[in-house]
C-alpha cells in the first residue's frame, strides 16, 4: 500500500510506500528532507497541507487537534487504525492548532478535535468532537 507524504521544506508531494515507511523514515525524493510521516499519517502545517490539496490525487482527511486537548488524544488512536485501515483511499493528515494557531482561523475551527474531509482541494465535510472507529469508517463513505 502506498500514500503521500508531503515534504515541509520544498512542498513536495512524494509517493510513499508504507512498507517501506514503517522500517526507515521516509524522505523527499526532491530535497532529501525527512518527510513527517509517522505511521502513514502526515503531519502537516498550513503551508504544507495546502500544497498537498493542491496536488494530492487521494481525498485528503485532517485531523485538527492540540497536545493540551484531552479528546484529541483518545481519539488519535481511532485515527491511526482507520488510517491503516483506508491507506489506499485517502491521505491522512494531522494538523496541531497550538503549534499553528493560524490555521484554525484559515479554516475556521471552532473546537477540537475537527476532523475535515478534503476532495479536490475544497472541503466535502466536517465532524467536529471525537467518533468511534465505527463512526468514523462510516463518516468516510
Ligand atoms: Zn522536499
Amino acid at each position: 500500500v502506498q500514500t503521500y507524504a508531503v515534504c515541509p521544506k520544498c512542498s513536495a508531494v512524494n509517493r510513499v510506500l508504507l512498507t517501506e515507511a514503517a522500517n526507515k523514515e521516509p524522505v523527499c525524493g526532491k530535497c532529501k528532507s525527512t518527510l513527517p510521516l509517522h505511521f502513514g499519517i502526515n503531519e502537516v502545517s498550513p503551508v504544507s497541507l495546502a500544497a498537498l490539496l493542491a496536488k494530492s490525487p487521494l481525498p485528503v482527511v485532517v485531523d485538527f487537534w492540540a497536545p493540551w486537548c484531552g479528546p484529541c488524544k483518545s481519539f488519535a488512536p481511532v485515527f491511526q487504525e482507520v488510517a491503516h485501515t483506508k491507506a489506499a483511499t485517502f491521505v491522512f493528515c494531522k494538523l496541531d492548532t497550538e503549534a499553528n494557531p493560524a490555521a484554525s482561523s484559515t479554516y475556521k475551527i471552532r473546537g477540537i478535535p475537527t476532523l475535515i474531509l478534503f476532495k479536490n482541494g475544497t472541503e466535502s465535510k466536517r465532524q467536529s468532537g471525537a467518533m468511534t472507529s465505527q463512526e468514523f469508517l462510516s463518516w468516510l463513505e
